[in-house]
């Protein structure tokens, strides 16, 4: 079969919820090339239960592909699962979500077919029969449009937030089971716990509401403002880069170029000027709210709602509202 195949990734029986991103963008380039999109789901044996998710999405099939050395992420052990999947499906295009994971091994998989990854693309679109990637550049000043060469597959990975889950077409889809070989002497490396289980870590990626504070909030004292928001909305803290060099923040809630992509259902920024190197990690967010005193700064343009006042004023009174509206 030639097409699309998107490979999800889930941990432990929970989707990373860039898994449907991808499969809406796969979708979307299957049907744009008039071809078929199937999708892979890799692990152990929790791969039969997000399987019937999978299967109840617009698809050709849903490949399980299930070996316990799966079961804990390898890249050594997912890089053979994948390229032997890809080898029997044999697509045009294979798409991964750009995730932490699929940046250690997608890469590998790639040069084993002699093919490079285009990674943490933003778009795609096909233009005579083939298709465009689109990805940033320069910290997103530039667009820049990449075409595979040579003879299939290629391989891209996508950004978070650049695709909507909620686009994924719903359907039915034949699930088949794939086992690849896998040798246990060919795993060079011992998987220990992943790092956002460690104490403190946060994953941003996977917050629905974040609330994120910039320079305007002054000092360090004054984020309790700010908490008390997130805390009230029941969301993730997040910062701009000048927070967490300051250590005002951990590093691990900075949202940006040199930080985390994020793609929540709702972001506030509050006291952020909107720089471009903040904006290429939240513009995927899809409902934006930026509290600003300067009216002319430039998170308004990305801004879907945008309150021009003093923050020390505003989210004081945002939280009571949203406390009285929550109970
Ligand atoms: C290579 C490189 C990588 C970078 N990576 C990142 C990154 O990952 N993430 C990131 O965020 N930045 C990053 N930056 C830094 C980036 O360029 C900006 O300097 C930074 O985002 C600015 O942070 P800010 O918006 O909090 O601060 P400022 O730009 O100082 O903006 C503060 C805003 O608060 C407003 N304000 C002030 N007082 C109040 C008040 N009382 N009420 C309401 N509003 C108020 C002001 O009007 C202003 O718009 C990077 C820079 C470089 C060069």
């Amino acid at each position: 079969m030639s097409g699309v195949l998107v490979i999800t990734e889930q941990r432990g029986g929970e989707w990373n919820r860039m898994s449907l991103e991808t499969v809406a963008a796969g979708q979307q380039l299957a049907r744009d090339l008039g071809a078929a999109a199937s999708a892979a789901i890799i692990g152990g044996p929790e791969v039969e239960k997000l399987a019937a998710e999978l299967a109840s999405k617009n698809l050709d099939r849903v490949w399980t592909v299930r070996h316990e050395l799966l079961a804990d992420y390898t890249a050594d052990a997912f890089a053979a699962a994948v390229e032997q999947l890809v080898r029997k499906v044999s697509p045009d295009y294979v798409l991964f979500p750009h995730t932490y994971q699929v940046r250690d091994y997608a890469p590998k998989v790639a040069t084993r077919f002699n093919q490079a990854l285009i990674s943490d693309c933003t778009g795609m679109r096909v233009e005579n029969g083939a298709p465009v990637f689109v990805r940033q550049l320069f910290q997103g000043k530039l667009n820049a449009d990449v075409r595979a060469e040579g003879s299939p597959p290629h391989f891209a990975s996508v950004q978070a937030g650049a695709w909507r889950a909620e686009q994924a077409e719903a359907g039915s889809a034949q699930t088949e089971a794939f086992t690849p070989q896998i040798d246990g002497a060919s795993i060079r490396v011992t998987p220990e716990k992943p790092f956002r289980e460690a104490a403190r870590a946060v994953d941003l990626t996977a917050a629905e509401v974040i609330v994120s504070v910039g320079r305007g909030i002054r000092e360090k004292d004054n984020i309790a403002i700010v908490e008390k928001l997130a805390e009230a909305l029941g969301a993730e803290l997040a910062a701009s880069r000048p927070i967490c060099d300051n250590g005002w923040l951990p590093m691990e809630r900075q949202v940006g170029s040199s930080g985390q992509t994020v793609a929540p259902k709702v972001y506030i920024a509050v006291g952020i000027s909107g720089a471009i190197q903040h904006l290429v990690g939240m513009k995927g967010a899809k409902t934006i709210v930026a509290i600003n005193k300067d009216p002319d700064a430039p998170i308004f343009e990305v801004a879907d709602y945008g309150i021009v006042g003093d923050l020390f004023e505003v989210v004081p009174a945002l939280t009571e509202a949203v406390k009285k509206i929550r109970g």
